[in-house]
């Protein structure tokens, strides 16, 4: 029986393929879809990591053909690697949500992104895993272990809302009375004005008065 790797490292699972996959681009170690696939001289496909394995382990020969084989006369499986690079199939991470459906040759770097991705809580004591895109907001609102309970962000945030709310209103008075100030000033020199204007007005009226005794 030849050694088979465990699933980290075999092909991929046919069932995360989007269309069905034909019989010629499963590996003969894994049964699985072929990952970046090795040949021997006789051009019969694996894995890379299933056939490397069996030269380790099993024997230094091909286990289709059984001619003499090693790891550095592996040879890369081009026709075979472009084509399965196309097959649109699902993110490793489609049993915790993900629902992207990615080309072959994309996964990888799908992958490392993915927002599905398990990550752990890094607050003291929890050990939740949880997906990488909803880490903030378990984090800081949701776990039972947060630094900052969600309730006291609340009240600081009210109170600094509230503080600058008054801060405002603060300026708003300081503001109002100093207007009522200038108008008071207004209005006093307009009295003033208008006193002075009367004298004005009750002096002219003397003179004209005087003028037309010294006519008369
Ligand atoms: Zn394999
Ligand atoms: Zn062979
Ligand atoms: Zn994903
Ligand atoms: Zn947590």
């Amino acid at each position: 029986m030849a050694y088979r790797p465990n699933d980290y490292e075999c092909g991929y699972d046919e069932s995360r393929f989007k269309n069905a996959v034909d019989e010629n681009f499963r590996c003969a170690i894994c049964l699985n879809v072929m990952k970046d696939a090795r040949m021997c001289h006789n051009q019969h496909s694996f894995c890379r990591k299933c056939i490397e394995e069996h030269l380790r382990v099993n024997a230094q020969r091909c286990p289709q053909c059984q001619d003499n084989l090693t790891v550095a006369a592996l040879l890369p499986s081009r026709v075979i690697n472009n084509l399965i690079s196309k097959f649109k199939v699902s993110c490793d991470y489609a049993i915790r949500g993900c629902k992207e459906c990615i080309n072959v040759e994309d996964l990888e770097r799908h992958v490392e992104n993915c927002g599905f991705a398990p990550v752990l809580c890094s607050n003291e004591r929890c050990d939740k895993e949880i997906n990488k895109r909803d880490k903030i907001k378990h984090e800081t609102e949701l776990c039972k272990y947060r630094k900052i309970p969600s309730h006291d962000f609340a009240e600081i945030k009210e109170m600094f809302q509230q503080s600058s709310k008054d801060q405002v209103k603060m300026s708003i008075d300081k503001l109002n009375v100093k207007m009522e100030q200038v108008k008071a000033e207004i209005d006093k020199k307009l009295v003033d004005v208008c006193g002075l204007s009367t004298k004005i007005h009750k002096e002219m009226m003397e003179s004209k008065g005087e003028i037309r005794n010294i006519q008369q």
